[in-house]
């Protein structure tokens, strides 16, 4: 095969394990083979960019940064929809449409309302053209770049599709990967996001497309138009949609009649808290396109379409205390403490208050009847005081920490309050051990979370340093604690030795300093000692360090108690420098990722393979678990082994994938 029709296949392959994945839901071939094609992809297109192709797979990286987005008049104007709150409402519109339309048969296409932000896309000749955000309606922002980078938005379509359309749709962010963009910015000391609507929305307007390809969109559609088109109805068009390879969600119904709309609306007004995103309502529209253009449009939106509002599950409630609580970083976030009440299908005893300005706006006080909503996020919010209680005054927020006493701090520009006592406030001495053990830094195994606040609390460790000195006899009479695990504990801590200087520095939990931070430094810097000479415009110099990072970098260091740390560290053997090792096949291409070993294998004895895992930074596993990543098959793989594997959907790799992904 000449090198074009590599390209082409290579191409073509990537789209439909794309589509496999992320539209049907169903990939039929591992991360990894994915991985790996998509590399030759790059690496031909690399070698002969004369087949450049702009809807190539291999763009979905992104990468582009604009600066400006350019302004487009949408050909089509995008419409508001009418709300409808009742079904009286609905009886009232159907009225309506009657009198315009007389006695005709009406079928409604039902369809879930997607909260996110609507998107409006161009195709040409079956490729992605042009993206435009809704804007005012009549133009928009066009967000092309940024848009390929979502991996359920085809780029080359399939199919019998027009030479020329428009598709409407919503972007999304589901909650799942919601909460993991969230928690991963709770881990560094960031703030987190508020809803995934606005996430969504704010993530069409990033400079770096680079960055918009790393959060978890998706995009949901609903309409198509244009000229000609190969169907004539709703719901004809969704199906189409559908068979081009777009991702329309399969709740959508066709209803006989207004009683069926009704069973639609009921049937997802409870169902709807099991789906993996927001939605806030249905929107219902006449079926028939001839029906549709009869009708047409008042000035803001469709005479044949509307949309029906859930009521958002509200109960009121009493407000028995407030409560703080204080994370790692020294950050305070209000608790509600409610009298228990009964909410979507769950109990709900507290709510999240966010800060102090969030309590001021509602003027919420103790005593207070609340009204309590459940929306987007996984805790409700307090969103009002439905009927005062007894408090004269408004609720203070406090000045000192709750668990040490030292004064609050809040800095210009930020909404929470800090404790800044980090190095003597028991959560926050905690929380800092807990992430230095944790699997992303540390690592240690044989040592948890609740273990760290139990050796705390014994006074057995101050700070991370002190983990290096327990011995067994100090453990073993804590409780639950017996020989054996007091055994792991300790092995576990000496074992962390071997951990890379990189995945130090990340454990060392400076404020900001992430996992891909501390790798950027460890790359740079290579050792902690030439890291803290390093002045604030030194560190700024570094490959995407900003002035945040750098700032907090220096305050680390101007820390006595730190570089104390540091020091201890040191001599206790934890790596602080990067090990340009001796072993030449050495790399960190397996971190985080653990392998189990299966079989018998022609290019490597079975300890060669493992320590070949290890030597890459992988990990190597007994069993197999929800925890293996991947499995190395040789002859004679087990057939349980075999099964497990496949029940999990954990990847079976042979020992020549293996040698090439450690290259
Ligand atoms: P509104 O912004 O309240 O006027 O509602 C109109 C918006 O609902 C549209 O601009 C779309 O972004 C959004 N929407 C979400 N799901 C759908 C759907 N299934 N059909 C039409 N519009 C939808
Ligand atoms: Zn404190």
């Amino acid at each position: 095969m000449d090198i074009s029709s590599i390209i082409q296949s290579l191409r073509e392959q990537l789209n439909q394990h794309n589509y496999n994945y992320y539209v049907l839901d169903n990939p039929t071939i591992s991360d990894f083979e994915f991985d790996q094609k998509l590399k030759q992809l790059q690496e031909l297109e690399a070698k002969h960019p004369e087949f450049f192709d702009e809807n190539s797979p291999s763009q979905r990286v992104g990468g582009t940064i604009t600066k400006n987005f350019a302004t487009v008049v949408h050909e089509n104007r995008m419409y508001s929809l009418d709300n409808s709150y009742s079904i009286e409402d609905l009886y009232d519109w159907e009225t309506k449409i009657q009198k315009v339309l007389g006695n005709v048969n009406l079928e409604y296409t039902c369809e879930l309302k997607y909260d996110g932000a609507s998107i409006s896309i161009t195709y040409e000749n079956g490729k992605l053209a042009r993206a435009v955000t809704r804007g005012d309606g009549f133009q928009g922002d066009e967000v092309t770049n940024n848009i390929k980078t979502i991996k359920s938005i085809p780029l080359v379509l399939k199919g019998n599709f027009p030479p020329k359309f428009d598709i409407r749709g919503e972007i999304i962010l589901p909650f799942e990967g919601f909460e993991k963009m969230n928690q991963e910015l709770i881990e560094i000391g960031e703030t987190p996001y508020s809803n995934p609507r606005n996430t969504a929305s704010g993530s069409l307007k990033l400079q770096d497309s680079a960055e918009v390809a790393k959060r978890p969109l998706d995009c949901l559609l609903y309409f198509i138009i244009g000229n000609n088109l190969p169907f004539k109805s709703q719901f004809d068009g969704l199906e189409a949609a559908r068979k081009w390879g777009f991702k329309v969600p399969n709740e959508s119904k066709l209803a006989k009649n207004l009683d069926e709309v009704f069973e639609f609306i009921n049937y997802w007004d409870t169902h709807r808290h099991n789906l993996p995103y927001e939605t806030d309502g249905v929107v219902i529209k006449v079926n028939d396109f001839n029906h549709q253009n009869e009708l047409g449009y008042t000035a803001k939106s469709p005479r044949w379409a509307i949309a029906y509002k859930f009521k958002s599950e509200q109960v009121t409630t009493t407000l028995n205390s407030i409560s703080y609580q204080v994370g790692r970083t020294g950050a305070i976030t209000p608790v509600a403490n409610l009298e228990p009440v009964q909410l979507a299908g769950t109990i709900v005893k507290r709510a999240s208050l966010h800060n102090a300005d969030q309590i001021e706006k509602l003027d919420i006080r103790v005593g207070d009847e609340v009204f309590v909503e459940k929306g987007g996020e996984i805790i409700p919010k307090i969103i009002g005081v439905a009927k005062r209680g007894n408090a004269t005054q408004p609720t203070q927020y406090i000045t000192h920490c709750p668990e040490c006493e030292t004064e609050l701090i809040r800095k210009e520009g930020e909404a929470q309050h800090y404790c800044p006592n980090f190095y003597g406030c028991p959560p926050q001495i905690i929380g800092r051990i807990q992430h230095y053990i944790s699997r992303k830094a540390m690592d240690i195994e044989g040592l948890g979370g609740e273990t760290v606040a139990l050796l705390y609390n014994n006074g057995l460790v101050q700070n991370y340093a002190d983990l290096y000195e327990l011995t067994v006899d100090q453990i073993t009479p804590l409780e639950r604690m017996a020989q054996k695990s007091a055994d792991n504990l300790v092995n576990g801590v000496q074992l962390s030795k071997n951990v890379s200087f990189e995945r130090v520095l990340y454990a060392l939990g400076i404020r900001y300093v992430g996992e891909t931070v501390a790798k950027k430094l460890a790359k740079h810097y290579k050792s902690i000692d030439a890291l803290r000479q390093a002045s604030i415009l030194d560190l700024i110099l570094v490959d995407e360090i900003g002035d945040r990072i750098a700032q907090s970098v220096i305050e680390f260091f101007e820390n006595e108690t730190n570089v104390i740390t540091v020091e201890r560290l040191k001599k206790h053997g934890v790596q602080f420098e990067v090990v340009e090792t001796f072993n030449p096949n050495a790399t960190d291409k397996l971190v985080g990722k653990t392998f189990v070993v299966s079989g018998v294998f022609e290019k490597f004895s079975r300890d060669d393979l493992k320590k070949a895992i290890e030597d890459n930074g992988g990990k190597v596993g007994s069993s197999i678990s929800s925890k293996t990543d991947y499995v190395v098959a040789g002859d004679n793989m087990g057939p349980a082994k075999l099964e497990k594997a496949n029940q999990l959907g954990i990847a079976i790799i042979s020992e020549d994938d293996f040698i090439g992904m450690i290259g």
